[in-house]
């Protein structure tokens, strides 16, 4: 029997505020410029959380959620000929027009017919999943499908991150929020050339893994974070600071802690207002402050080839995988909520 005729297991969220629950559901079966991708990895990820709970809305219910995917083509639908069965692929996780404006200047995160999969259509929660073709990067022999999945959600946007802050070789760069953004940030940084990266977090295990990373840490609890990079650059501070918090006070600090002609990246999700001397740490210096939101399908090649390469390496990242089970799957986001110190969870169905 085919993918198309026959039926599949999915974990889908039913109702906000209740746990996902296991449902059997028709395989869909892949329309003209279409691809039907079989499962072998699927990040759990902290923002399905938000959708489970209710706190970010979603398109209509049921929804299988998970939108870090990578997978094995099962079935190709009219029209889509450079692809073959069984080929390894990650997906993009944005669905967008293709036609209009920002999807023309590669801007397709503000395509207004965007669908993120997990959220606004059926996701990678599921044994199969149906996406566009141009939704589809090549994922090489050489990355696990757990890791290429992993990287289609925070290592894309780290990268976004640094690419919207002109980072370039040579500069200092200053990461606050040593999270699944953060780990990614730094291995990104150095590998765009960065002389020192300075990872900013309170917690002391976070710290270490970002020293293990090659990063110098500097622990935001025991003083003050800008000053503390002041002192280890000479008193020059950042070229390039990163906010992956989302909070007031880190945003002024990486505001603060910028050198002349420095660049602040917001990435962090708050509205939440903070404080800026527009003389002294703007105009006098030339600096600059810019908001970053999501990722650019453009960005994947070039993380798909440095996994590759060995440049960046997910691997302690992930730190359990888990079958295509609700029960597990709502425990994980259990965990998520009350921010527990495991790394990335990923389901391989
Ligand atoms: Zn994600
Ligand atoms: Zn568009």
């Amino acid at each position: 029997m085919t993918a198309k005729t026959s039926r599949m297991r999915a974990i889908r969220l039913v109702a906000p505020g209740k746990p996902l629950e296991a449902s059997d559901i028709a395989v869909p079966g892949p329309a003209a410029g279409e691809v039907l991708i079989r499962v072998r990895a699927a990040g759990i990820c902290h923002s399905d959380a938000h959708y489970r709970a209710g706190r970010s809305s979603t398109g209509p219910l049921p929804l299988t959620l998970g939108h870090e995917i990578a997978g094995t083509i099962e079935e190709c639908g009219p029209g889509v000929t450079p692809l073959k069965e069984g080929d390894r692929v990650c997906v993009h996780y944005l669905v967008t027009c293709g036609n209009c404006s920002w999807c023309h200047q590669g801007n397709e995160q503000f395509c207004a017919r965007a669908q993120m999969l997990g959220k606004h259509r059926d996701g990678g929660y599921a044994e199969f999943i149906n996406v566009p073709a141009r939704s589809l990067f090549g994922l090489p022999d050489e990355i696990p499908f757990e890791q290429g999945a992993i990287m289609m959600c925070s290592t894309a946007t780290s990268l976004h991150a640094l690419n919207k802050a002109r980072m370039k070789p040579g500069d200092r760069v200053a990461v606050f929020g040593i999270g699944g953004l953060g780990l990614s940030a730094i291995q990104l940084a150095r590998a765009l050339g960065a002389t020192e990266v300075y990872a900013v977090d309170i917690k002391p295990s976070k710290l270490d893994l970002a020293r293990n990373l090659g990063a110098t840490p500097i622990n935001a609890a025991s003083g003050d974070p800008v000053e503390q990079i002041r002192q280890r650059t000479s008193g020059r501070g950042a070229d390039v600071a990163l906010e992956l918090v989302g909070l007031s006070v880190t945003m002024r600090q990486a505001v603060h802690c910028l050198a002349i002609k420095g660049r602040a990246a917001l990435v962090g999700i708050t509205d939440a207002g903070f404080s800026v001397a527009p003389y002294h740490e703007l105009i006098n210096k030339e600096a600059e402050i810019i908001g970053v939101s999501d990722h650019l399908a453009q960005e994947l090649p070039l993380l798909l080839e440095w996994c590759r390469q060995g440049k960046l390496d997910f691997s302690h990242v992930i730190t359990r995988s888990v079958a295509l089970d609700a029960k597990i799957v709502n425990a994980v986001l259990d965990d998520l909520e009350g921010f527990g110190d495991e790394g990335r969870v990923v389901i391989v169905p």
